[in-house]
């Protein structure tokens, strides 16, 4: 199957998902094995993948080894074994009802929002829909715009996985920008809105001026920063770069930066491959140009990046595109984990060795960082403490602003692959674990 553009001007690629994705695998890798089990996964794990990928970025020489391939293609691994297997019964049986039954089932499985990002983030107030924004640290508001919750592809390892999935008991949308102004002005203290998904510039310009032009309005100058988070520079660079589209969504930074506003474009980047195309190359060279500062950020799993390598060419090469590497995370705890997920330990190693081959201006990525329920917690080491070993944390954030910067530490636990594995190492550690022994 060829996936001709038929123009890279166009706001949003042509995809490859459902049950189109068995035949792309087939064609492109002589597979039918992998094919199939790509297809039973696809029905609980959401999949999409654009024309750029395909033809562009995956090296299908590699595949599936390849680690764009394996950042947006479904693998049975993904799913544990007993799940697989119910689902590839219902797939083999043709009933859709059926499949769509089990998919559900395996999915609320799934820890489909992780970090109490439904019960504890959202805003409640009886006079705001507050559904669609997520409030969790005092200065910072995150908005999910409801155009704006899909993306150009879909990477396997997302923890808003569930944004994508035919449930709307799963999704987060906010009603409209009015929601999000409404929020703010009652609000003077946040100084930081974050428009997220999804992933917002798969929204027309004018949408997306909608929810950003009002933090212009005099009412919001407690506003002094705009972060979008994206991943159209490695999934279709073509948003930035050819058509209307594309220059109208510059002169909206344009008009962001001129006002004054700190513009931050959080870009998603998980690996090297996704900096090597003259378009992606070009997307940020026009992105830089707007006054916008890019920053990096992407979990690391494994599969795709779990190599202190791949770490330091990608923090190199965003270095050499004036995109500052921000913060290397860890997988969170749903969706693809047992595919992706690595043991904390592993992570850190990884963390370290990178920042050994870069230089000063590589080695400004946190992490790894764990973005769990009470806030953002880093891996700062690994310590032998009075004959026992433990894992150095701090929190970067946190919902308690009294627990950010202090150092804290738990016992070293070498299989643990998150924060609700972790122990106290002592009683003056439990504080940071909400009185947890
Ligand atoms: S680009 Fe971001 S939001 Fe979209 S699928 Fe990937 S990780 Fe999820």
């Amino acid at each position: 199957m060829t996936l001709a553009l038929d123009s890279h001007t166009a706001l949003n690629p042509r995809s490859v998902s459902g049950d189109r994705l068995r035949k792309l695998v087939v064609e492109r890798t002589g597979d039918p094995v992998l094919a199939h089990e790509a297809h039973v996964v696809s029905q609980v794990l959401p999949f999409k993948v654009s024309s750029y990928v395909v033809d562009e970025l995956i090296d299908w020489d590699r595949a599936p080894d390849d680690p764009i391939y394996r950042l947006t293609f479904p693998h049975r691994d993904m799913l544990e074994p007993e799940h697989f297997a119910v689902i590839e019964q219902a797939v083999v049986q043709g009933d859709r009802a059926g499949i769509r039954k089990a998919a559900d089932a395996v999915r609320g499985s799934l820890n489909p929002h992780p970090g109490d990002q439904m019960s504890m983030n959202v805003p409640q107030h009886d006079d705001i829909d507050g559904s669609g924004m997520q409030h969790k640290y005092a200065e910072t508001l995150l908005v999910f715009p409801r155009q704006g919750q899909t993306c150009h592809s879909y990477c396997g390892y997302c923890f808003r996985w569930a944004q994508f999935v035919d449930q709307a008991d799963l999704r987060m949308a906010v009603s409209g920008p009015e929601a999000m102004t409404r929020y703010l002005d009652r609000h003077p203290m946040i100084t930081d809105v974050l428009l997220t998904g999804g992933d917002p510039l798969v929204m027309r310009t004018d949408l997306l001026a909608s929810y950003l032009e009002p933090l212009l309005e005099p009412e919001r100058e407690h506003v002094d920063t705009v972060r979008i988070g994206t991943k159209a520079v490695s999934f279709w660079p073509y948003r930035l770069l050819a058509g209307p589209e594309a220059d109208s969504v510059l002169r909206l930074l344009e008009r962001l930066t001129a006002a004054g506003k700190h513009v931050a474009v959080m870009l998603h980047l998980s690996h090297v491959a996704e900096l090597q195309t003259d378009v992606a190359k070009a997307a940020l060279a026009r992105l830089a140009s707007t006054g916008a500062v890019l920053r990096a950020q992407a979990p690391v799993v494994r599969h795709v990046n779990d190599d202190p390598r791949a770490w330091a060419d990608l923090w190199q090469a965003q270095v050499r595109h004036n995109v500052v590497p921000y913060y290397m995370f860890v997988e969170r705890d749903t969706g693809a984990r047992p595919y992706y997920g690595l043991p904390l330990a592993r992570a850190y190693d990884i963390y370290r060795e990178a920042l050994q081959q870069v230089s000063g201006l590589g080695r400004t990525a946190r992490g790894p960082v764990m973005s769990a329920s009470p806030g953002k917690v880093v891996i700062d080491g690994v310590v032998e403490l009075d004959g026992g070993r433990a894992f150095a944390l701090r929190y970067l954030q946190a919902r308690n602003p009294q627990m950010v910067g202090r150092p804290f530490f738990a016992v070293y636990d070498e299989q643990a692959q998150w924060w609700d594995e972790l122990r106290p190492y002592g009683p003056r550690d439990r504080e940071f674990f909400g009185g947890l022994s």
